[in-house]
């Protein structure tokens, strides 16, 4: 059970405290758990309502790294992506993707049925251990005629087939998030959302802990441990150079990145990799809705509301629309914006960075057990974590510990926004039990928290209002009974068509 009690927390010591409840952070809180560390992770808002929520939700199993025959990232995400699928087989979903051909630049089948080959063969061992429903197909080539049957507006002229693969799809990211802390939490952890740490504190160099305010009661408090990890996303470089003076640049240059679900029904039951002027886009069929993305654009701004402007957004649509025949989405269709950071090479560029960042502090002369750590996708923040765990440890001069934790808490279930209101009519007692097993297990504040990070029930704003009615009506829970709102989250990502 994830409980939220800042102040009993400051009782005790632990061994590590990470900064951040993204899914780096929690990745991390995980790891350092199953290895016996006592962890402690403090998040300023809510767990996961940054970057981590507003991925596109591929859990990439490498096809794209044979481009570059970057193998290293190509065998680290089939490996990750095997992870997912084993753990959350209700979460995460094998997703075929269609590829149209046309026989340019490298799009041509032959090159394509190569790569294609090539991906099969060096992922052979995608599917062990895996139960057959969550086994990743062979790719393959499909005719001209088969495509327009899959993706029936696809433009004809000069098509010449298409490309046939299979990533996975992580239905909720949110709910994997949260499963990873109840894990971690199952373990010994302690995960507090709405704290934010304020300062490092040391003695001599060595760090001794930090300073954190409860932002619900406004209380200050003191966390000791002799190790702090910084896994702050886009607020990374920032808490690094707060934290320690010497902190080198390029920790973190933002860079803006946004999805776009639209009320309308997706061109293509498959997702598909189609080739707009500028760049390959990704379409997923969401629901009844569609999710196109991802557009990136330069950031220059540094305050927490992370949002395209309307410009950029009706630029991101025209694309959309050149890449996808008869696609014709408009403004109004826009019914939600995902919109995060990311890092890129160099500031203000939007060339995003490929590898992780690990930094330790001493290595400058900064603090003796300060690490900050940033990464790049969602899909490998696991693996990621678990290599900069065994970092922290070569620091101490000590091997990563073996993994002593074997147990796991089971999973809660998974309930769409119309599968809980179908349960509300159905079952109004087993509707009632599961918005209360959340509520009491997983660190609830606000109903915003529950809507949106808990579940997805409020991923469409047009399905929120009912579930919210059905929510308060069951809990008789009143929204306004709760305080402190200035620490509430804003929401960049509701859309604001005009
Ligand atoms: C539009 C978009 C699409 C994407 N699509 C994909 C995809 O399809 N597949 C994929 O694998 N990846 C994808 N990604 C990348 C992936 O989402 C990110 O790499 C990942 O979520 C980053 O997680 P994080 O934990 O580093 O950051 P975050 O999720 O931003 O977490 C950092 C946390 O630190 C907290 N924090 C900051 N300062 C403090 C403080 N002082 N005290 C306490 N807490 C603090 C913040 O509140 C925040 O919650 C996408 C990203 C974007 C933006």
């Amino acid at each position: 059970m994830i409980e939220r009690d800042p102040e009993s927390a400051a009782a005790s010591h632990y061994d590590m405290i990470v900064i951040g409840g993204g899914i780096y952070g929690s990745h991390l809180a995980l790891e350092a758990t199953l290895r016996g560390f006592k962890t402690l992770l403090l998040e300023k808002k809510d767990f996961g309502w940054a970057t981590s929520w507003n991925s596109f939700r591929i859990a990439h199993g490498g096809f794209r790294y044979l481009q570059t025959l970057d193998l290293v990232r190509f065998f680290q995400s089939v490996k990750e992506r095997k992870w997912l699928l084993t753990h959350f087989p209700d979460l995460v979903k094998p997703l075929p993707c269609l590829m149209p051909l046309y026989g340019k630049g490298t799009r041509y089948p032959l090159v394509l049925g190569i790569a294609l080959a090539l991906n099969d063969c060096l992922s052979r061992n995608r599917n062990e251990g895996l139960v057959e429903d969550q086994f990743i197909p062979s790719g393959s080539l499909l005719s001209p005629s088969q495509t327009v049957s899959l993706f029936p507006t696809v433009e004809t002229q000069g098509l010449r087939g298409s490309a046939l693969w299979h990533d996975a799809v992580i239905k909720c990211p949110q709910r994997v998030l949260m499963e990873v802390l109840r894990w971690a939490v199952h373990g010994g952890a302690t995960c507090l959302n709405y704290v934010r740490a304020e300062c490092l504190i040391s003695d001599n160099g060595d760090v001794q802990g930090v300073d954190a305010v409860d932002l619900q009661s406004g209380t200050a408090l003191r966390y000791s441990a002799p190790v702090v990890v910084n896994c702050a996303g886009p607020w990374c470089q920032e808490l690094a150079r707060h934290f320690d003076s010497r902190a080198p640049d390029g920790l973190f240059h933002p860079s803006l990145a946004f999805n776009l679900v639209l009320n309308r029904r997706p061109p293509s039951p498959m997702a598909l990799a189609v080739q707009s002027s500028r760049q390959t886009l990704f379409v997923l069929p969401w629901g009844k809705k569609t999710l196109v993305g991802t557009s990136h654009v330069r950031w220059r701004d540094r305050s927490d509301c992370i949002n395209p402007e309307e410009q950029q957004i009706r630029q991101f649509l025209r694309e959309i629309n050149s890449a996808i025949p008869r696609f014709e989405a408009t403004l109004d269709q826009v019914v939600r914006v995902y919109a995060g950071l990311l890092p890129a090479q160099r500031l203000e560029s939007t060339k995003l960075s490929v590898q992780p960042v690990f930094h330790n502090h001493a290595s400058n002369g900064g603090p003796r057990g300060f690490f900050s750590l940033s990464g790049v996708k969602y899909t490998t923040a696991r693996l990621v974590a678990e290599k900069a765990l065994r970092q922290i440890c070569a620091f101490n001069k000590e091997r990563l510990p073996e993994k002593t934790l074997q147990t796991r808490p089971p999973l809660i279930p998974h309930l769409t926004a119309s599968g809980f209101i179908r349960l509300c009519e159905i079952d109004p007692s087993a509707a009632e039990n599961h918005v209360n097993t959340l509520l009491q297990n997983e660190s609830v504040v606000y109903m915003e928290d529950l809507m949106m990070r808990r579940t997805d029930w409020g991923m469409s704003p047009q399905d929120a209002e009912g579930v919210k009615a059905k929510v308060r009506e069951i809990l008789g829970w009143d929204e306004s009974d709760q305080p402190v709102r200035d620490s509430a989250i804003q929401y960049s990502n509701a859309a604001q068509p005009n």
